[in-house]
């Protein structure tokens, strides 16, 4: 009698700890399934955030790209108005013309570049600022009142007085 009590009590005790092992094998299953939903939600979450910063950079590159081309049509636009008035353009080849020289002008009058003899190196040898007969047809008809003509005379003034030895 004694030996089937004891056989009895092991046997409920058998049962509550295969009990407890299952609440604890079930909890810890439903830990991880919300650990995964949790981990699912927050890569959803990354993968939204990085769509939404590639479309803003895209918007970004878009809009650089745009601006981009609105200045190149612009030069286009500068150069074949001076171009298109500039005789010496048409007669000579070499010749670097009346927008590249202005941007030179302004260059070489820009007080943060220093290079300013590398400037007139490059507007005083064969096609530059001294090829010009300075009539000023690119000043009468530049479409965005610039005067390339009196940055041309600037340019030959100061390539002038550099071979004499003089300063600007
Ligand atoms: S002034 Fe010089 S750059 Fe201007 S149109 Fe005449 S030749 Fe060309």
């Amino acid at each position: 009698m004694k030996r089937t009590a004891v056989i009895i009590v092991l046997l409920i005790l058998l049962i509550l700890s295969a009990g407890t092992n299952t609440y604890l094998y079930l909890n810890n299953e439903e830990a991880m399934a919300q650990k995964e939903l949790e981990l699912i939600s927050m890569r959803d979450s990354m993968q939204r955030e990085l769509m939404r910063m590639e479309d803003s950079l895209d918007a970004i590159v878009q809009s650089l790209q745009e601006e981009n081309q609105m200045l190149a049509n612009k030069v286009t636009e500068l150069e074949g108005d001076c171009y298109s008035a500039c005789d010496t353009v048409a007669g000579n080849p070499d010749y670097l013309g009346p927008a590249a020289l202005q941007r030179a002008w302004t260059l070489y009058n820009d007080v943060k570049d220093a290079n300013k003899d590398a400037i007139l190196d490059a507007v005083s040898g064969k096609g530059g600022c001294h090829s010009c007969h300075s009539m000023g047809s690119c000043t009468t008809y530049c479409p965005n009142e610039l005067d390339p003509l009196s940055a041309i005379l600037g340019l030959k003034r100061a390539t002038a007085k550099r071979f004499f030895g003089g300063r600007k």
